[in-house]
């Protein structure tokens, strides 16, 4: 049997690993966190039906999903800078529920037979020996017949298989955090999910998390090397420079980087659309590592759960690799509608016309076209 490594305990990965247990299969997840809690894992995820949903119902794991899902928060509300409501959908229209990124983790790693993830495990380089590979970490070594990098936007994997790196999107997000007990005003206004106010080639964003939570982003254009200024800014210089930015807009909607607390300045990154690589026996990739894209798709995830299936289909078919290149082909196809509609997604989000085609997309999606 194949010795598999797949480098990267995030959804994706977490995933393969379930579904080639369930097929009889043992691999390695090497993740470079020390425990499950050393990070906040982000915020609340919305699972699609075909992919996300499907993965977890593939994996046994559709109850637990149930359980910890929140399928009442996915209203959405948009507001115009002057604070005036343009549209507003408080009960669930599609069938998305979402969960906090942490409990999803949690139960995938709850899933799997307990060592199977090497906590505290950064892979630093992949090396080629013997038919195999070596992974290579800080004071350790092992070698391995298949590599999966399911590591994510800085993948290491990533660059034996090509040159493509991501590139800067010049958007970036500030990421807040706000306790519903403690912020009454932006849970009003925040409705029954998410709220996106937008401006020109500026937004606000809220959305609802599990317990008691909801978190916030303050998005703006900004060049590349501003934005690694800002990351080091503290969260009073921070608040200045989000004044002067949304400077007009209704007081309402500054509450939501008045008030909240700062947790992270993340310029957004997108791999190439339609990245593709010429598949190489032994190494493969899924999910951001694959073909990361801006959150303005909300595919991201589901994508890198869907990948999973389907990879961990043609690691265990019998067929050699060329089930697995067939995979990264089909992968790859479906990814990039994703990459282009999250590219998409982005200008209309970030366009001098405002709020226009933010209200069209919705109108859109609430008649089905
Ligand atoms: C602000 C923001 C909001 C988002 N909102 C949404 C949304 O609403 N819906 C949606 O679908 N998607 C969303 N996404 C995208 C989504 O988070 C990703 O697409 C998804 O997490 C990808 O899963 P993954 O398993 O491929 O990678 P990741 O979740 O990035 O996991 C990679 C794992 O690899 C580990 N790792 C990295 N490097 C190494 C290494 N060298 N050695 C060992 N381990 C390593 C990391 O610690 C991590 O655990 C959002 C992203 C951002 C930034």
């Amino acid at each position: 049997m194949d010795r598999i490594a797949i480098v990267g305990g995030g959804p994706g990965g977490l995933m393969l690993a379930r579904l080639l247990q369930l097929r009889g299969v043992s691999p390695v997840v090497l993740e470079r966190d020390a425990h499950a809690g050393e990070r906040p894992q982000g915020g609340s995820l919305d699972l699609h039906g075909e992919t996300g949903q499907r993965a977890m119902r593939l994996a046994g794991l559709e109850a637990e999903f149930a359980a910890a899902a929140r399928p009442e928060d996915q209203g959405d509300r948009l507001y115009d800078v002057d604070g005036s409501l343009l549209f507003d959908r408080d009960e669930p229209g599609d069938d998305r529920p979402e969960i906090d990124r942490t409990l999803l983790r949690q139960i995938l790693l709850d899933a799997l037979t307990p060592g199977t993830v090497r906590w505290g495990h950064r892979v630093v380089a992949i090396a080629p020996t013997g038919g195999g590979h070596e992974v290579i970490g800080e004071g350790w070594r092992e070698r391995f017949d298949v590599v999966v990098g399911a590591d994510g936007a800085w993948s290491r994997v990533r660059p034996l298989l090509g040159d493509a790196a991501p590139a800067y999107e010049g958007v970036t997000l500030v990421e807040l955090g706000f306790e519903v007990e403690r912020h009454p005003a932006i849970d009003a206004l925040t409705g029954s999910g998410k709220l996106f106010a937008v401006g020109d080639n500026r937004v606000l964003i809220t959305q609802r998390n599990g317990l008691g939570h909801i978190r916030g982003y303050a998005g703006l254009r900004l060049g590349e090397a501003d934005a690694r200024r800002w990351q080091a800014l503290s969260p009073e210089a921070l608040r200045a420079a989000l004044r002067e930015v949304f400077a007009g807009w209704a007081p309402a909607l500054k509450a939501i980087f008045e008030t909240g607390t700062f947790i992270a300045v993340r310029p957004l990154y997108a791999l190439p659309i339609g990245h593709r690589w010429a598949s190489r026996p032994g190494l493969t990739l899924l999910g951001d590592a694959a073909h990361l894209m801006s959150p303005f798709s909300g595919e991201g995830v589901n994508l890198a759960l869907a990948d999973a299936v389907d990879l961990a289909e043609a690691l265990t078919s019998g067929s050699g690799w060329r089930a697995v290149t067939d995979y990264e082909e089909a992968m790859a196809a479906r990814a990039a509608i994703a990459a282009a509609g999250a590219a998409q997604g982005l200008d209309g989000a970030f366009s001098s016309e405002g709020a226009g085609p933010v209200l069209e997309h919705y109108r859109a999606r609430v008649s089905g076209s």
